[in-house]
């Protein structure tokens, strides 16, 4: 965030409750301070729950002064939900035999430790101008697609253009493995940015 000057956050979306994509909840403090309000952050009811635990400081009847102030909003797999102004269609997908989230936006979409993606789920996932999925590494993995079956992933949603993301340390070399990523296919990088009509 600081590297990247990002000085404002207009809200926070939730695929699931593992630590490498919550942990750094308690950053969300900065942003407290430097926008006077409290900072939405959307959840499924078990996402939430899980939340609520690793960060029960911040849910205490009168929170010590400085904790971040969330304001949390319960979504769903089926219901599209508006955050910040913006439209939004939750996609159900599996990280193994745990349901999470993706999320939709427009004609974005971003769809991290996917393993498995049910087939009603597919129609949403039409027209993608830019879809972000994760792939893990050339290795197969019980609970993440690797780059091969995520290759497969892209192949059947045909966005315009795809970017890997959740990437290993094993992936090997930026510039050795984008020679082998098919036209429109890209890892992506800390620091990526693109633009998309919402
Ligand atoms: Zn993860």
């Amino acid at each position: 965030m600081l590297r990247e000057s990002i000085d404002h956050l207009d809200a926070i979306l939730l695929t699931h409750e593992h630590n490498d994509h919550i942990i750094g909840m308690d950053d969300v403090r900065p942003f407290n301070f430097s926008q006077q309000t409290d900072m939405p952050v959307y959840a499924t009811e078990r996402v939430e729950g899980e939340l609520k635990q690793r960060f029960s400081y911040v849910f205490e009847a009168v929170p010590y002064p400085g904790a971040p102030q969330l304001q949390l909003h319960r979504i769903d797999a089926s219901t599209p939900f508006t955050a910040a102004s913006i439209g939004i269609m939750p996609v159900a997908i599996f990280h193994g035999n745990l349901p999470i989230l993706g999320f939709r936006i427009g004609n974005f979409a971003y769809l991290t430790d996917v393993k498995t993606i049910p087939e009603a789920e597919m129609t949403k996932l039409t027209g993608l101008n830019t879809l972000v999925l994760n792939a893990l590494h050339m290795n197969p993995h019980r609970t993440h697609l690797n780059v091969p079956e995520a290759l497969q992933m892209i192949e059947t949603i045909q966005p315009k253009q795809a970017y890997l993301t959740h990437v290993s340390h094993r992936m090997g070399l930026y510039a050795e493995v984008e020679k082998q990523l098919p036209k429109g296919v890209n890892l992506a990088y800390d620091g990526l940015s693109f633009k998309d009509s919402f």
